[in-house]
């Protein structure tokens, strides 16, 4: 099974990215997450990427692709993956096709909509733990006490890049870059849609709805 979350920053593609892994047993691959992982490890990869992600920037096709590609060709991602947040570019997208076309390429991708009030709200609570990522919200979605994760006691904090200027920039981004992708991925027959705007869990049976072709 091999499955593209796509849609917006905010939409909920690591949250609903989390839960799918765990329900099918496949990784979840946030293009997101492994920047961060690099970026908190000093690698040069994450030096390069930190001074794009702070700006609400892409990251450099090539280097992205590199980074996704290697991912993808472990051996614990052969039986099927989750892609968080990539592609993001239709280049990203024809060299995904490339990599993945001769075993049978994407099964289905799922574009996540919910307007933007919602994507800006959704954002400016957000909060992250620093060492396993888990996310979770300061009022949709509070952690037991507060600035501590549930599930490692690792710190909580706002990503630089969700505060309300760079969030701007994300969107703006996300529209001229990543939006054509729903035409490219229309084409193929593979896309589907649905309403993110509900909880998490209501989100996620329509998830799963979808991925049992029912949307
Ligand atoms: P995310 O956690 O998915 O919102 O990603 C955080 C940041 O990482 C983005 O704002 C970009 O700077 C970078 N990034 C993540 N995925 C990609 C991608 N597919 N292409 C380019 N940059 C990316």
């Amino acid at each position: 099974m091999k499955i593209i979350l796509m849609g917006p920053p905010g939409v909920g593609k690591g949250t609903q990215g989390d839960r799918l892994s765990k329900r099918f047993g496949i990784n979840k691959i946030s293009t997101g997450d492994l920047f961060r992982y690099h970026r908190n490890q000093s690698t040069e990869l994450g030096i390069l990427a930190s001074n794009y992600m702070d700006k609400g920037e892409y990251v450099p096709d090539n280097v992205t692709i590199g980074m996704v590609i290697e991912s993808i060709e472990l051996p614990e991602n052969s039986k099927g993956f989750i892609l968080d947040g990539f592609p993001r570019t239709i280049a990203q997208a024809t060299a995904l096709d490339n990599e993945i076309g001769d075993s049978g390429g994407i099964d289905l991708v799922i574009h996540m909509v919910v307007d933007r009030e919602e994507l800006i709200k959704r954002l400016s609570g957000r909060q992250v733990c620093r060492n396993c990522q888990a996310p979770y919200h300061t009022d949709s979605a509070p952690s037991k006490m507060p600035g501590k994760c549930d599930l490692c006691g690792g710190r909580l904090y706002q990503r630089e890049d969700d505060r309300p200027k760079v969030v701007d920039n994300r969107l703006g981004i996300y529209s001229k870059e990543t939006e054509p992708l729903v035409e490219y991925y229309k084409e193929s027959g593979k896309l589907t849609e649905i309403n993110a705007d509900g909880t998490p869990l209501v989100v996620e049976l329509l998830l799963i709805s979808a991925l049992n072709g029912g949307n």
